[in-house]
């Protein structure tokens, strides 16, 4: 089984991890594959993906980009270019998939997101051409919703479940991933097209917590800022 983490912000968004550091952090954790997914930013995963191969890690990073669009965080996996935000989710599913990527609807049901204006897309999962669901997001206050979508997409949506960190700091690396038969890009991408993934999370997060909470204080995430996910339209979720 291969394990993958779908979901993770660099220093070229608003997360305080290197990218150095997020990819030692990852082979630690025993993951074969990452997807940076910084807010509206594809650069840092595209280091990332040269920088793996540099230092001859055995490691597979997918380019990935969470955009920001007016209804809400959508991630882009397999992207070959950068996707402007604040398009309607519906022409940002339209693009991702038009580039041969995987789109994903990341914590779609997040209220605590919602409330700092950096939520997902809703019940627009049901009617949408998602491949994939985060039915696991790694951030500390997700429990509830996670639980949430995963039960809707159980009942009503049905498509190929997936984990991710939704790591802001290097200790989050490899708290939430996603399992799949085989290893490798071409498998995982087989694997979702084929609903064979599955998402888990790792017991014992605190150290991650008091990570997010060092890097808070010191200023160095900047989550509201012109690097994070804040969707500016007032209308928009
Ligand atoms: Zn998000
Ligand atoms: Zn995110």
């Amino acid at each position: 089984m291969g394990r993958a983490d779908l979901h993770i912000h660099s220093t070229y968004s608003d997360g305080s991890a290197g990218i150095t550091e997020i990819l030692l952090q990852a082979a630690a954790q025993g993951l074969d594959t990452i997807a940076i997914t910084d807010h509206n930013e594809i650069r840092g995963a595209q280091a990332a993906q040269e920088q793996a191969r540099r230092m001859g890690l055995n490691l597979r990073v997918i380019i990935g980009e969470e955009v920001s669009t007016a209804e809400g965080h959508v991630v882009g996996l397999f992207l070959r270019d950068r996707i402007r935000p604040l398009l309607s989710a519906e022409a940002t599913v339209a693009e991702i998939q038009r580039q041969g990527g995987v789109a994903v609807a990341v914590h779609p049901f997040s209220l605590w997101l919602r409330l700092f204006r950096c939520g997902g897309v809703g019940r627009r999962v049901e009617w949408l051409p998602f491949t994939a669901i985060e039915t696991v997001n790694g951030s500390a206050m997700e429990g509830l919703s996670n639980n949430y979508t995963a039960w809707f997409n159980r009942r009503y949506t049905r498509r190929a479940e997936v984990g991710g960190s939704d790591a802001h700091t290097v200790e989050a690396v490899g708290q939430a991933y996603t399992v799949y038969p085989g290893l490798g890009l071409d498998m995982l991408r087989q694997a979702i097209y084929h609903r064979a993934t599955r998402a888990r999370l790792r017991r014992g997060t605190y150290l991650a917590v008091a990570g997010f909470l060092r890097d808070y204080i010191e200023g160095k995430l900047d989550l509201y800022g012109e690097k994070g996910g804040y969707i500016k339209k007032a209308d928009s979720i």
